[in-house]
């Protein structure tokens, strides 16, 4: 099953529509966009797997990014979704959206509902464990239980350590423990915004099957990942501990980057160990992995250094 040759690493980009405090100032809509996998900003040309326009809904962002991850998850491949780009660019939208609303919510309950489906929809010999972890990842609080320590059992495999971890039987469980996480997720304030998200937010979705007749089984598992915001330091004003932290997370996004260039490359060293986020998600990403990053970027002229930058960023992977 586990061909190497498989190994995808796909980039999708997302613009959003300019939102109103941007109308307001006057800005610019400056993207430019071509066919279905070019946008043009600055007369330069990005290419990507796939570019959505501002005005893409989240079903067809949720078909084009995640679907065939989830089916594949289902057959047991790991596989990781990421969402990147600077603070206010659409990457919670993109991954969770509105979590109880049918037309507004994003990739990760889509993805619940479609695995709780395909359960229901599989004969009774199947016997399902599916696991659902939270991971909050922020380096401002040095001793928090949401600074976890990665360690390895005796396979080598990294595991973590003192995170919330439960089992559970129904989309709603999920979404409830989603809403848990972002009440607790830590939020510093920053003058980018009204606050900016200093954290890496993961979801770790792992499903077992057991064929309780012939005894074969089948594990795959998916990690969603709401990466903090890309923006460089200086724009956000960050001073003492929030600074600190801010560099920490650009560190980590920058180790990231260099994991995803380095197996879109083939390389044969793969720099996992240079974070504590490419360890955790080490075992879910190359090999015969599904990796999808959905770039999310801005459309307005007052971001426009920022937009190059994440759109660098995407294209590197490929
Ligand atoms: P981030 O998580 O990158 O900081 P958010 O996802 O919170 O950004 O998006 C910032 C704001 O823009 C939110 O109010 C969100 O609802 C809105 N938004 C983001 N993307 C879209 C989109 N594609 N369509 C409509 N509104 C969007
Ligand atoms: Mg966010």
């Amino acid at each position: 099953m586990a061909d190497p040759a498989e190994c995808t690493i796909k980039v999708m980009c997302r613009f959003r529509p300019l939102n109103s405090s941007e109308v307001t100032r006057g800005d610019k809509y400056i993207p430019k966009f071509q066919g279905e996998d070019t946008v043009i900003i600055g007369g330069k040309p990005y290419m990507f797997d796939r570019v959505f326009q501002s005005n893409t809904t989240q079903e067809q962002v949720y078909n084009a990014c995640a679907q065939k991850i989830v089916k594949d998850v289902l057959e047991g491949y790991n596989g990781t979704i990421f969402a990147y780009g600077q603070t206010s660019s659409g990457k919670t939208h993109t991954m969770e959206g509105n979590l109880h609303d049918t037309d507004s919510m994003g990739i990760i309950p889509r993805i619940v509902q479609d695995i709780f489906n395909y359960i229901y929809s599989m004969d009774e010999n199947l016997e399902f464990h599916i696991k659902f972890v939270r991971l909050i990842y922020s380096n401002l609080l040095p001793v928090s239980k949401t600074n976890l320590s990665v360690h390895e059992d005796k396979n080598r495999v990294p595991y973590v350590k003192g995170c919330t971890e439960r089992f559970v039987c129904s989309p709603e469980e999920v979404m409830d423990t989603i809403d848990e996480g972002k009440a607790n997720r830590h939020v510093a304030v920053t003058n980018m915004n009204e606050h900016s998200s200093r954290s890496h937010s993961i979801f770790l979705i792992n499903v077992k099957q057991e064929n309780t007749q012939t005894e074969q089984k089948l594990s795959g598992k998916l990690y969603l990942v709401d990466l903090a915001g890309s923006e460089k330091v200086s724009k956000t004003g960050a001073e003492g501990a929030v600074l600190d932290e801010a560099k920490n997370i650009n560190k980590s996004l920058s180790s990231l980057g260099n994991v995803i260039s380095a197996l879109a490359e083939g390389t044969a060293y793969i720099p996992y160990r240079d974070s504590k986020m490419t360890r955790i998600l080490q075992d879910s990403l190359g090999g015969n992995c599904r990796t999808t990053i959905v770039i999310c970027c801005s459309p307005s002229s007052f971001n426009e250094a920022e937009t190059k930058t994440t759109l660098m960023f995407g294209q590197r992977a490929k």
